[in-house]
């Protein structure tokens, strides 16, 4: 029995090794194609050259004698009468023969060819350069006017072919041209490998197997469980199709990631191959575009070819917007042929292949509203699977996820909190902060990352670097710190503004000071928590001008975010008397350009003085505050001033604790309830757009 386990174990293993070399890349399967038959491979051009080069410096060893200048030549050779024959070659140098008998002598040790033979006649002694035939014969007749007769030595001219220099000039400029084109040729048909010259319209698309890294798998993915559902029915479907089809069912041809950036659509879809353990093309939608027309089809047309041999595997396409968009209606203004070729090469792909030839493609985007409609219509993207900014307990279990891999940890860090501390950050956030405390713990070469890291880290991130060294006045340094102190003051006496963590007045990236709030993460903002908000906001300015009855330019960044925060409550949440329970909001953002605005004249007028009238009423409103409590305005301020930093203590021991607890301290107490219950919390689908709570208002 146990060696038929072994046996069929064996089995197993080779079975292994066989789909690895299938699924292996390209270039593998050339090296072994390669050692069954010898093909021609451009490197042997290369060794061809190099074999000539080597040949023609064996060559050319010929003319290799010792050179020797005129002078030399005349005294202690000619004017001896040791000379026996000067042959002129191609009139530019002269072979200087010395008479067999002279070569013992000792003024001729260097010279060449002494051993030569006699019958051949042998080789000559030396070289004599020459510029001129002519002169060169005048002078030796010169130096021979002296001689006998039989003593002179006259010049005998010879034409010698130089083979290889010739053959070389023009076979030199070839070989480089060859060269070159190979090169380009090599580069363009790049990391496809493959020895296809035209190979431009082939696909881009990296593939994963499970022979190359790929180990991802649903434990990496924290958080996002309603998404890890949906997709753990495509692993479902890749493993066994049978289940469903055999009940007449088809299996879906895509799945569409929306969600903001950084939020792990890419990782879960790395998720999906890992643990189906199929094989994962991976690539962008720009990867589609090139400059030639035509490129992005076929490369669409490849792709698929590719992942129908690789059946059943994953095709994952990021920034499927590139290609994806809406297509224009208007032939003339702002379409792109080229891109719609592509898009409608993918719908025809999409359509083409069969119900059950196991290729899912996946995308993701984060604008599923500007995605064309024919793309999300049924049998193709006919999933959209939602993959939303992690909440409260979700960033928990990222941090979870990306602290394991920091081991000397204070005893201090405390995940709760540090989930607290990041709203609004996406997973990619989480990580960044996660190696940015580790790098910041390097830097002040200690051991072990301490929550001060992290907290410097997360500020880091939201604020940027620190800029301690900003030249910054006394009296601009007192009007940042009154104006922090405003924006600190409001949000502290304002039942619905975010609460504070801390005010500084340190210049960090574009900012001279910042004070820093945890935004409730609301799913549902009432008219009177916008309307706290806007006062907040704005409490900066009401400072500057309560306390030194002039304003400044500091107040920018506030005012832009106030006036956005008015003009979508009056036009997009219907929050105005004066408009009532309109919407201009376009969810579906087709309307991109804008050239028209679906309301009239009067009522855009009616939007304006809608907006300037909440924005009036908050300034006063925040100014009437600050004046009502300008003693402790004035202590915050110079605490400010003199500390850089202050927290929500400080502001606790000026006006004494806060009347009302916060939505993430409700929540917690909820939760504590629910469990109790074992209920689930309310659904959250409703979810109104709450990003207009930033986590810090810039000076
Ligand atoms: P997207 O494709 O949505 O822009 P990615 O999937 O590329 O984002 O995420 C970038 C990185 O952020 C991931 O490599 C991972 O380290 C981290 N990350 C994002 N979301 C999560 C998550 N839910 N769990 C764990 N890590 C995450
Ligand atoms: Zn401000």
């Amino acid at each position: 029995m146990a060696e038929v386990n072994h046996n069929s174990d064996n089995k197993e293993k080779k079975e292994e090794n066989k789909d690895k070399s299938i699924f292996g890349k390209n270039l593998k399967n050339n090296i072994t194609k390669g050692e069954n038959k010898p093909k021609f491979s451009p490197y042997w051009i290369y060794g061809i050259i190099a074999v000539v080069f080597i040949m023609l410096n064996l060559m050319s060893t010929g003319s290799d004698l010792p050179i020797v200048d005129w002078y030399k030549f005349e005294d202690t050779m000619l004017k001896t009468h040791d000379v026996s024959r000067i042959v002129v070659v191609n009139g530019k140098y002269a072979e200087i023969y010395i008479k067999k008998e002279k070569l013992t002598e000792e003024k001729y040790k260097n010279a060449a060819n002494k051993e030569s033979n006699p019958l051949t006649g042998g080789g000559a002694q030396y070289k004599l350069p020459i510029l001129d035939v002519a002169i060169f014969s005048e002078k030796l007749d010169e130096a021979q006017k002296d001689f006998n007769k039989e003593e002179r030595v006259s010049v005998i001219p010879e034409d010698r072919k130089d083979f290889f220099g010739d053959i070389l000039s023009w076979l030199l400029p070839i070989i480089i041209l060859v060269a070159i084109w190979m090169f380009f040729m090599r580069k363009m048909t790049g990391a496809n490998g493959g020895n296809q010259i035209f190979s431009i319209g082939k696909s881009k698309a990296k593939m994963f197997d499970k022979g190359n890294k790929l180990n991802v798998d649903f434990n990496d993915v924290a958080g996002l469980e309603e998404a890890k559902i949906e997709i753990k029915e495509i692993v479902d479907f890749l493993k066994s199709p049978e289940k469903y089809t055999n009940l007449g069912g088809k299996i879906p041809k895509g799945a569409l990631l929306v969600g903001p950036p950084g939020t792990g659509k890419t990782l879960l879809a790395k998720a999906v191959a890992g643990e189906a353990h199929v094989p994962f093309f991976s690539l962008s939608g720009s990867d589609f575009v090139e400059m030639f027309v035509g490129v992005g089809a076929s490369r669409v047309r490849d792709l698929f070819k590719q992942a129908k041999e690789k059946s059943p595997c994953i095709i994952f396409i990021d920034e499927i917007d590139a290609i994806g968009r809406a297509r224009g209606k208007n032939p003339n203004m702002g379409s792109n042929d080229e891109r719609e070729n592509t898009l409608n090469q993918l719908l025809t792909e999409m359509d083409g292949f069969g119900d059950n030839s196991g290729v899912i493609i996946l995308a993701a985007t984060n604008r599923a509203d500007i995605l064309d409609k024919a793309l999300l219509r049924a049998g193709r993207f006919d999933r959209q699977i939602h993959v939303e900014l992690p909440d409260v307990t979700e960033r928990e279990q990222i941090f979870k996820v990306h602290l394991k891999p920091l081991v000397h940890l204070d005893a201090d860090v405390d995940i709760k909190f540090l989930s607290k501390q990041t709203p609004g950050f996406s997973g990619a956030d989480i990580a960044n902060v996660c190696n940015e405390a580790a790098l910041i713990a390097a830097r002040r070469d200690n051991k072990t990352v301490s929550k001060q890291d992290f907290l410097n880290a997360v500020d880091r991130i939201v604020g940027g670097l620190e800029k301690r060294n900003k030249i910054i006045t006394k009296d601009e340094k007192r009007t940042i710190a009154y104006h922090e102190a405003g924006h600190a003051t409001v949000s502290w006496l304002l039942e619905f503004a975010n609460p504070l963590v801390k005010v500084t007045i340190i210049p960090r990236g574009k900012a001279l000071g910042a004070a820093w709030y945890l935004p409730e993460e609301r799913q549902i903002t009432t008219k009177e928590q916008m309307l706290d908000e806007i006062c907040a906001t704005l409490g900066g300015r009401a400072s500057e001008q309560v306390n030194f009855q002039k304003i400044s330019s500091g107040a920018l960044n506030d005012l832009e975010k106030v006036t956005k925060y008015a003009y979508a409550m009056v036009s997009y949440y219907g929050m105005s008397d004066k408009i009532g329970n309109l919407s201009f909001f376009d969810s579906t953002g087709q309307n991109e350009y804008g050239f028209t605005k679906p309301y009239s004249e009067k009522t855009s007028e009616k939007i304006d003085a809608a907006a300037q009238e909440i924005i009036e009423q908050q300034y006063l409103r925040a100014q009437d505050i600050l004046n009502q409590n300008k003693e402790g305005l004035i202590k915050l301020g110079d605490i400010l001033l003199e500390r850089e930093v202050i927290f929500a203590e400080d502001l606790e021991a000026i006006f004494g604790k806060r009347n009302w607890e916060s939505r993430s301290d409700a929540l917690d107490k909820e939760i504590e309830k629910d469990k109790n219950d074992e209920k689930l919390l309310s659904d959250k689908t409703e979810t109104i757009n709450n990003n207009l709570t930033d986590s810090v208002n810039i000076t």
